[in-house]
């Protein structure tokens, strides 16, 4: 008998229309920021291409550990706050001062500028292990600090992001400084995203507000699913619940992803993120099955290949060996290859048709092999062993090759199989002690990532006798 885990708990604003709010104001911001027609007034800024190549396991330690309870979506605050000062500056004796950090800029140089002493800064950075931290500043970057009547300095503050800042203080001149680093804990929202893909993957994420790190998550989440270069299609869509983080009423980052479904040629792939009992998160699909494989469904580095990648173009366009027995990945010189498995290279060699190639042994039954590298990865040579994901070499156009790609095969007990549709050992389910903790979580989470949706709701894949009428 199934048990709703306190759904009362999950909050749904007008979700939608706090977006149109929220896009309508920065709109106008951009209105005013951007001298008109300069652009044609339709670029619209694309959200920034920091790449996050890893899923960051909890990017957050205070707040993003594991699934958050209770689901509190992401809510603009809408009773418009007048700009409040960043900090309650609670009647400081000697008011404290900021400078900038500039291009070229040390700490000795800032000391200087700002009339400091230099033997302070000494005693600063000798104050404690979280001062050598200030041996690596970025322009931009604020240096505050205050100090006595005598200009004799008693605080410094640096603050390295919205979340961390380091301090130094002493009571008096004539003590020690010491230091500690701060922390702030964000508070961690959940917001929801979805598109349709008609041209790119990134160019649906980006209208739907997603930023490019997400989507890389997001093709990682699903990497030994879906072949990302070859088999997105129009019509493919995606829907994610991920985490973000607020400071101050302002948004100061993204956390993971908390649930994800991708429709890929009509078949629905769902994953939700799970943390267990030994604090190990991993996604699984609803039903508790590891979205890990034994091989990756594409070898190459999808991240890395640009963003503006265009599907119309990544049909493969070295047909002229016949038969064909494996697939082209066209992608820049220098994309990273990965392993698709863990294994043992067999052979990392030179020829004359193959240029640059590398074969690796997964146990007794499954082989793969990578062909016109550009070079090898660092340490590849027979013999060595790889994990999945491993970067055992770089795409080139080495040997028989018209252009920069990875010609990549499948053998299976020596039998030449299609990488993207090969059946692939599952890996192993959620234990079975984390079973009914598992879905009393990750119900709840499926259950919101359906509700945002705007389209059609594919009905969860749960037990016939679930159904509530
Ligand atoms: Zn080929």
């Amino acid at each position: 008998m199934p048990t709703r885990p306190s759904g009362d708990t999950i909050r749904y604003p007008a979700h939608h229309l706090l977006i149109a709010i929220g896009l309508a104001l920065a709109l106008a911001l951009l209105m005013l920021a951007w001298p008109q027609g300069e652009d044609g007034g339709g670029a619209m800024p694309v959200t920034e291409t920091s790449l996050l190549l890893i899923e960051e396991p909890a990017a957050m330690p205070a707040v993003a550990k594991g699934i958050v309870p209770h689901l509190s979506f992401a809510e603009p605050e809408v009773d418009a706050t007048p700009t409040l000062p960043p900090e309650p500056k609670a009647a400081p004796a000697w008011a404290w001062q900021e400078e900038r950090v500039r291009r070229g800029d040390s700490l000795a140089r800032i000391f200087q500028r700002q009339g400091l002493r230099a033997a302070e800064l000494h005693a600063i950075l000798e104050s404690g292990s979280e001062a050598k931290r200030l041996t690596r500043i970025h322009p931009g970057e604020v240096l505050q600090y205050r100090t006595d009547d005598n200009g004799q300095l008693l605080a410094v503050r640096y603050e390295f992001s919205p979340l961390e800042a380091m301090e130094a203080t002493r009571p008096d001149a004539t003590s020690r400084f010491s230091s500690r680093l701060v922390q702030r804990a964000p508070e961690t929202r959940i917001a929801f995203s979805e598109g349709r893909i008609d041209s790119s993957l990134f160019v649906a994420a980006a209208r739907s507000g997603l930023p490019d790190a997400k989507i890389m998550n997001l093709a990682n989440i699903f990497q030994w699913d879906i072949d990302f270069v070859h088999d997105i299609r129009p019509g493919d869509s995606f829907h994610v619940l991920y985490e973000e983080q607020w400071l101050d009423g302002e948004k100061v980052g993204y956390g993971a992803i908390v649930a994800a479904e991708f429709s890929n040629r009509g078949r629905v792939h769902r994953a939700v993120r799970y943390t267990a009992s030994n604090g190990q998160t991993n996604y699984f699909t609803p039903e508790g099955r590891s979205m890990r494989r034994a091989f990756l469904r594409a070898p190459v580095e999808f991240s890395r290949i640009s963003s503006n990648f265009n599907m119309r173009r990544m049909h493969p366009i070295h047909n002229r060996v016949v038969p064909h027995r494996g697939i082209d990945y066209a992608a820049p010189t220098g994309t990273p290859i990965m392993a698709a498995g863990d294994g043992v290279v067999t052979t990392a060699a030179s020829h004359h048709a193959n240029g640059n190639y590398v074969i690796i042994r997964h146990g007794e039954q499954y082989q793969t092999k990578y062909l016109h590298l550009h070079r090898f990865g660092r340490g590849i040579r027979s013999g060595t062993r790889v994990r999945q994901g491993q970067i055992i070499g770089y795409v080139g156009m080495t040997g028989w090759a018209t252009g920069p790609h990875l010609h990549y095969e499948f053998l299976v007990n020596g039998v030449h199989q299609n990488p993207r549709t090969v059946n692939l050992p599952q890996a192993e389910p959620i234990a079975e002690s984390e079973r009914a903790r598992f879905l009393a979580t990750t119900r709840e989470v499926m259950a919101a990532l359906n509700e945002q949706r705007s389209d059609e709701q594919v009905a969860l894949t749960t037990p016939s006798s679930a159904a509530g009428g």
